[in-house]
């Protein structure tokens, strides 16, 4: 794979950084990656993604875009009302960077489809505020060796997470084995927009450093995101005795 003048110069102030250089832009270009909801967390990851030059992305949402969804959620317009997230996000990407390929699945990932949808990819980046979806997805990167990167927001807080399940770390499952109570979840509990665009754009970060090898220090943790204390603190998920079929085999 070369990288065309075009190209050079578009990356450049990238290329120019020695942790990534042009054989590090050629790793972004060939990456593959997923991102399951197209969202407040979704619309940051997609744009920073394509922006430095991922060129194959899929985008899984079945939802359209609604008048309350607009105080987040960057990618889209008042003329986007009514539309699915997936056609209009693909629309805007398109007009940032035309080569960018970019599948769209307006689906809900269940048991049955989850193997057809992810298996062409290796990075999964996770963005729902289902807890039964999150659950789903975890096991089955987990299962299937890849890497997952997850974002969650809720009112002023944000939680990242980076499993790279080549390595032997705990799991989701073992940081939340059940539902909580009150699910993190803006749609009720309300959320301040630019947590999004900082949650998001936290998650296009690991994404860009998983597909350059660079140093993985959130593997197998949780960083969460204070935004009034302006507090960001890190710390470990231990292996749950309890993650019995998953974690422990
Ligand atoms: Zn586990």
């Amino acid at each position: 794979m070369v990288l065309d003048l075009k190209e050079f110069k578009r990356f450049e102030k990238q290329i120019i950084l020695k942790k990534v250089g042009i054989s590090g832009q050629k790793k972004i270009k060939r990456a593959k990656v997923l991102i399951i909801g197209m969202g407040g967390l979704g619309c940051p990851l997609l744009t920073y993604l394509a922006s430095s030059g991922v060129n194959n992305i899929g985008i899984v949402d079945h939802d359209k875009i609604e008048l309350g969804n607009l105080n987040r959620q960057i990618l889209f317009s008042t003329s986007d009302l009514g539309k699915y997230k997936v056609n209009q996000a693909k629309v805007k990407i398109k007009k940032i960077y035309n080569q960018v390929k970019i599948k769209t699945l307006k689906i809900k990932i269940t048991k049955k489809n989850i193997k057809a949808i992810l298996k062409g990819y290796d990075i999964v980046c996770d963005g729902t505020d289902n807890f039964n979806t999150r659950l789903l997805i975890n096991d089955y990167c987990k299962k299937n060796k890849k890497t997952l990167i997850s974002a969650a927001i809720n009112k002023f807080d944000g939680h990242l997470f980076k499993f790279n399940f080549k390595k032997k770390i705990p799991c989701f499952r073992c940081f939340m084995p059940q539902q909580p109570i009150q699910e993190m979840n803006c749609d009720v509990e309300g959320i301040f927009p630019p947590v999004a665009g900082i949650l998001g754009s936290l998650q296009a970060n690991e994404v860009l450093k998983t597909i350059l090898d660079l140093k993985d220090d959130l593997n197998g943790n949780i960083l969460i995101f204070d935004s009034l204390k302006m507090n960001i603190r890190k710390s470990k998920i231990q292996i749950n005795p309890n993650c019995k079929n998953i974690c422990k085999n």
